[in-house]
């Protein structure tokens, strides 16, 4: 069987029963949009993070984009970013009219280089929008500290870090806003798209549920700030609510494979990730780094070890996006990554022969070349 670096089907399997019955209970209830499945996802995911609001979305793109324009981010203005992200981020700024601005990542976390985001400050910044890539939080007290000074809203995406941790605090509590999305493979995963929008004003959150409301009121039907229709589906918030109740098991999971390939790579010439101070790490990705990044991908498919770049080519120097006029060589740190970072196999159901598997053959291709 080809190993691939994420699948659900090994975790259907295990809980099958319950994703039946959450499906059947929607079903059976008579409300199929915005009923109670809906409203206790978001009472209990606000729980979890500490904050009072939270909006249960179509998909985490479109969290970003309604956390935008709850913030009050449109056309013309700047959002700071970066490049070494996924599209999603930088799409979700163009949806509402602004622009993105990048800075360079760091060469350990290979997250938003806060050191950077001062001087990328202009008159028509907006937001800055750090990205926990990877399962880990930005440098987020440097950040919030310039946040503070210019007056300037943060939205954290944490499409890829649910429960990651940085100085005790949860990703997602921390900024004015946060985006989550629950696409099957992320740490916390719906079956189908979702996505969520946290708050911690109760003006911005009242915002957010008018924006995934077409722009209305739910109770009468008038349009005063066209939206969209963004709603998270019943069946995939009652999926999401017992898959929740074990969002720290899954993590947990997911750091003890970490901490194998930690072991069995020490040493050698793959870099495994490092963990920046006050954080801790959700592994939605294991990026590891090495300078033949091509040659060990190729030579681990001959072996069936189907491997993916998280991501291969930077979004500043995709053709959709060069109207933002960054050249090749803008972005060094994030170039040079893009170029040598790879993931290995990473989801919690991975089992301990199948590590193995990985281990083994990854020796024995750094052995070759
Ligand atoms: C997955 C992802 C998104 C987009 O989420 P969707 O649910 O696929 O729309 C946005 N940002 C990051 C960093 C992501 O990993």
């Amino acid at each position: 069987m080809p190993l691939s670096v994420w699948g659900y089907l090994s975790e259907y399997e295990k809980e099958r029963d319950e994703i039946i019955e959450a499906v059947d209970s929607v079903f059976r209830s008579g409300r199929l949009i915005l009923g109670e499945s809906v409203a206790s996802f978001e009472r209990e995911y606000a729980a979890y993070h500490g904050v009072p609001h939270c909006v249960g979305v179509d998909n985490g793109t479109n969290a970003i984009v309604l956390g935008l324009r709850a913030l009050g981010v449109g056309r013309g203005d700047e959002v700071i970013t970066v490049s070494n992200t996924a599209a999603p981020t930088v799409l979700a700024i163009e949806a509402v009219g602004a622009r993105a601005v990048f800075v360079d990542v760091h060469r350990d976390s290979y997250l938003m280089d806060v050191d950077q985001v001062e001087a990328a400050i202009t008159s028509r910044t907006a937001c800055l929008l750090p990205v926990h890539l990877y399962g880990q939080c930005v440098d987020m007290g440097p950040l919030e500290a310039i946040a503070a000074r210019h007056g300037l809203p943060i939205l954290e995406d944490c499409a890829q870090a649910h429960g990651a941790t940085h100085h005790g605090r949860v990703a997602g509590s921390m900024g004015k806003a946060a985006a989550f999305s629950f696409y099957p493979t992320k740490v916390l995963g719906a079956y189908g798209d979702a996505g969520a929008t946290l708050s911690r004003d109760a003006e911005v959150d009242a915002r957010l549920r008018r924006l995934r409301y077409y722009g209305m009121e739910e109770v009468y039907y008038v349009v005063e700030t066209p939206g969209y229709n963004s709603r998270l589906d019943e069946v995939q918030a009652e999926i999401l609510r017992r898959k929740l109740t074990r969002l720290d098991e899954y993590i947990a999971r997911r750091r003890a494979i970490a901490a194998r390939y930690a072991e069995a790579f020490r040493g050698t010439e793959l870099l495994t990730p490092r963990v920046a101070p006050g954080n801790t790490h959700v592994y939605y990705v294991y990026v590891v780094r090495h300078p033949e990044r091509d040659e060990v991908i190729a030579r681990l498919k001959r072996q069936d070890i189907l491997l993916n770049v998280s991501y291969p080519w930077p979004v500043h120097t995709q053709s959709g996006f060069a109207h933002l006029g960054y050249g090749t060589g803008s972005l060094p740190v994030t170039e040079e990554l893009a170029g040598q970072i790879f993931s290995l196999p990473m989801y919690p159901s991975l089992t301990e022969a199948e590590q193995e598997r990985v281990i083994d053959a990854t020796h024995s291709v750094l052995a070759e070349l």
